[in-house]
């Protein structure tokens, strides 16, 4: 049985670490808001090429607590439009409707699977005020002309980085291109800690302070509230975890990107349509594959007959938002595009443990799947 990834394998690379670590906090006696945690903040802010990072306890928390500081500091008010893709996961859409900001969906490049430039500055309107492009599957958005269009029509940018840590554009990292970005730190993420973490970047020191405010109650200051906030706080034990992952995530990354390429030229098969094949040397370093991601019109079949041989497959996402019962006054809307791509896509087995060799057995097993 080849597994969709191996998250007991992955950590056990880094047991003695991760439990030296654990220990150190155990001992200190400091269990929220210490030490570890700022030195996270600094190395992911780091990692990054921002000015902040800003640890909270989840990556939807992240995108929420950002809106929300936007609202506090007086950028954005309930009813404002927020541009984000049409075929994200949920989480992304939660977070502008948990602000009472109004979510237009546009649709994304069905070679990319991120959302389409083009489609954006159709969608713009006089109350558009946030344009929060998601960095699906590894992949960067088309940061350059989306950074272009939001400083033409003063937009605020919010990033979805949750599956993108380290994927770059000309060298400039996920989460520094817009205003402000989410991470999670979800334990299947290409950095992820042993429970649930997240942060946002940001170079603005304002939204950094009302971020570290908001996540606290509101309070800045003990006793002393600026806003009505909540409690979304990183814990040391997760920091602790995340600063010994940090240090391995781009090794990680090396990996799933060999596998990457070997999918990439092995894979031959008319009734698979491999993702977009964008990692020609110069570019190499925009995709970090934290899913590597094929479209079939025989997903089901695939799906089952790669089961059928002992190959784990995921499919992100089977539902599109429109069409959940969370989002029922949207289910009579049509956004081909991303419905033909819930239909479509399929993960094969994607992760820094993975085997070579079971790489090559998922190739040679693509290759001899037919339609029958
Ligand atoms: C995982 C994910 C989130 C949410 O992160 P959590 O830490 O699980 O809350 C948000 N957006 C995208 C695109 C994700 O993949």
């Amino acid at each position: 049985m080849i597994p969709f990834l191996d998250l007991k394998n992955i950590n056990a690379q880094y047991r003695n670490e991760l439990i030296e670590a654990c220990t150190r906090v155990v001992d200190s006696g400091w269990y929220i808001g210490g030490s570890e945690l700022e030195s996270f903040e600094q190395n992911f802010a780091e990692y990054c090429g921002t000015k902040y990072a800003i640890g909270v306890a989840n990556g939807l928390d992240a995108l929420i607590l950002t809106l929300r500081a936007w609202k506090e500091l007086g950028k954005l008010q309930e009813g404002d439009e927020v541009i984000v893709p049409s075929n994200t996961y949920i989480a992304s859409i939660l977070a502008i409707t948990a602000n009472n900001l109004t979510p237009i969906l546009v649709e994304p490049d069905v070679n990319s699977f991120n959302i389409d430039p083009e489609r954006i500055k159709q969608a713009i309107t006089n109350k558009t005020k946030v344009i929060l492009p998601v960095h699906l599957y590894g992949q960067l958005a088309n940061m350059p002309e989306i950074m272009a269009i939001a400083k033409k029509n003063n937009l605020l940018v919010l990033e979805d980085s949750a599956q993108s840590h380290g994927a770059s554009i000309d060298g400039k990292k996920a989460g520094n291109w817009g205003d402000a970005s989410g991470f999670s730190f979800y334990p299947g993420k290409n950095l992820g800690a042993l429970g649930d973490a997240g942060a946002v970047t940001t170079n603005d020191p304002e939204l950094a302070e009302m971020l570290k405010a908001l996540r606290n109650y509101g309070s800045h200051e003990k006793y002393k509230n600026l806003a009505p906030g909540v409690n979304s706080r990183l814990d040391e034990i997760q920091a602790a975890m995340l600063n010994v992952k940090l240090l391995y995530m781009d090794q990680e990354v090396e990996h799933r990107r060999k596998i990457a390429q070997l999918y990439l030229q092995g894979i031959k098969n008319p009734l698979i349509h491999l993702p977009l094949q964008n990692v020609d040397a110069e570019k190499y370093d925009q995709h970090v594959w934290h899913l590597f991601v094929v479209r079939s019109e025989k997903r089901d079949k695939l799906q089952k007959y790669l089961a059928d041989h002992g190959v784990q497959t995921l499919i992100h996402y089977p539902i599109p938002p429109h069409k959940q019962q969370a989002y029922q006054e949207w289910n009579h809307l049509n956004y081909p595009i991303s419905e033909q791509l819930h239909s479509q896509v399929l993960s094969l087995p994607m992760g820094p443990t993975l085997l070579f060799n079971d790489v090559k057995s998922i190739i040679l097993l693509c290759n001899q799947f037919v339609d029958k």
